[in-house]
C-alpha cells in the first residue's frame, strides 16, 4: 500500500459545535467486561472533555434482541457508575425517521430493493465473469461482497416495499477519515462489501442506516466504540453523505478485549458478564480496577472508583492492541 501523503493525514476535525457522544448498547445479551471497558472509556473521555452523553438502545437487531437485556444493560451501566445526560432513546419505539431516510435515498436512486438470497449472491460473486471476490463470512455481519453485476438500473423509486431487503448504492472510491485513536484511514467499501443492506425484510432498518440516522438526529459528533466497527465507519460516512449530512463525526475506535485464545470475548470464554461478578458480590470498584488496567490507567491490579478512572484516563496510554482477559484477572476479581 502506498504511504499516506500529508494531504491524506486528515487530523480529527473537531468543529465549533458542542460535543455530543452516545452510549449505544445492543440488547442482544448481557454486557461483558469488554463492552464495559468501551463504555467506561467513552464515559471518561466525555466527562473529562465536557461532551454531552446520550444513551441509545440499539434494539433493531431482529432475532438476536433479548427480552430484558436493555433494562439490564442500563442497570449494569449505573452500577458501574456510568451516567448520561439524555435518553434512553429506544430505536424500535419509532421507525419513522428511518423510513424518511429510506424514502429520500430511494427517490434519489441511491437505494433499491433486492430479493436475492445469500446463496444467489455468492454464486454470482464466484462466477468467472463476476470479477469480484466473495469475502464470505469474514465480512462484518457475515456479509458477502455484493457484485456490481447484480445491481439493477439506478432509477428514482418509491420506498414502497419494506418487506424486502434494500441495498445502498455504494459509490466507488476511497473514504478517508482520521480516527482519533487508530490514525488516518482509507477504506473502499465499494471494493470490500459493494452495495450493502440498509433495510431488512423484517421491516426494519439495518444497523448501518439506523446508526447514521440516529447519530444525526441526536447531534452525535463523537463516536467511541470497538475497533470491530472501524470498517463500518466508512460505510456510515458514505450513507451520511448520501443523506446530505455535512460533517463526519470524530471516530475513536478502541481495541477489543480478547480471551486467552486471542478471540474476541464471548460465551466460549466462560461467564464474562459484568452481572456475573456483581451477583458474586464483587464490588464495582474492583471491576473498574481491572478495566483501568486494561485501559493504560494503572499497571497494577487495584480497585478504583469511576471518578478516579476518569481523572487518570488518557487516550495516549490506552494499549495499542487487544488486551487479554486471563484466568488471573478472573481470580483477582473474585478476590
Ligand atoms: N450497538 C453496537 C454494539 O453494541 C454499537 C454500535 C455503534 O457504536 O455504532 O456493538
Amino acid at each position: 500500500m502506498a504511504p499516506e501523503s500529508q494531504a491524506d493525514a486528515h487530523p480529527p476535525n473537531r468543529d465549533a459545535l458542542p460535543r455530543v457522544t452516545r452510549l449505544a448498547p445492543s440488547p442482544t445479551g448481557a454486557l461483558h467486561l469488554g463492552n464495559a471497558r468501551t463504555f467506561l472509556v467513552n464515559w471518561a473521555m466525555a466527562r473529562a472533555a465536557g461532551w454531552r452523553i446520550v444513551l441509545r438502545i440499539e434494539d433493531l437487531d431482529g432475532p438476536r434482541v433479548k427480552h430484558d437485556a436493555a433494562t439490564r444493560a442500563i442497570e449494569t451501566l449505573r452500577w458501574l457508575g456510568i451516567d448520561w445526560d439524555d435518553g434512553p432513546l429506544v430505536q424500535s419505539d419509532d421507525l419513522s425517521p428511518f423510513v424518511e431516510a429510506m424514502r429520500a435515498l430511494a427517490r434519489e436512486g441511491k437505494a433499491y430493493p433486492c430479493a436475492l438470497t445469500r446463496a444467489e449472491i455468492e454464486d454470482a460473486a464466484s462466477a468467472p465473469h463476476g470479477a469480484s471476490v466473495s469475502m464470505g463470512s469474514g465480512q462484518p455481519g457475515g456479509e458477502s461482497r455484493f457484485p456490481a453485476s447484480l445491481r439493477p438500473p439506478l432509477v428514482p423509486r418509491e420506498f414502497d416495499d419494506p418487506e424486502t431487503n434494500w441495498r445502498f448504492v455504494t459509490p466507488p472510491g476511497h473514504v478517508a477519515f482520521a480516527d482519533a485513536f487508530c490514525g488516518p484511514q482509507r477504506l473502499d467499501p465499494s471494493e470490500t462489501v459493494g452495495d450493502f443492506v440498509i433495510w431488512t425484510k423484517r421491516g426494519q432498518p439495518a444497523y448501518q442506516l439506523a446508526v447514521v440516522v440516529d447519530d444525526h438526529r441526536q447531534g452525535v459528533n463523537e463516536v467511541v466504540r470497538g475497533d470491530d466497527l472501524l470498517d463500518s465507519a466508512a460505510r456510515q460516512i458514505l450513507l451520511r453523505r448520501a443523506l446530505g449530512i455535512a460533517q463526519d463525526p470524530v471516530y475513536t475506535h478502541l481495541p477489543l478485549v480478547v480471551g486467552e485464545d486471542g478471540r474476541r470475548l464471548a460465551k466460549r470464554h466462560g461467564d464474562t458478564r459484568v452481572e456475573h461478578y456483581r451477583e458474586r458480590k464483587v464490588p464495582a470498584e474492583r471491576v473498574i480496577g481491572l478495566l483501568a488496567r486494561w485501559s493504560g490507567v494503572t499497571d497494577r491490579r487495584e480497585p478504583m472508583t469511576p471518578d478516579e478512572f476518569r481523572e487518570r484516563f488518557s487516550l495516549e496510554r490506552m494499549p495499542r492492541s487487544a488486551v487479554v482477559f486471563t484466568s488471573e484477572d478472573d481470580a483477582w476479581l473474585l478476590g
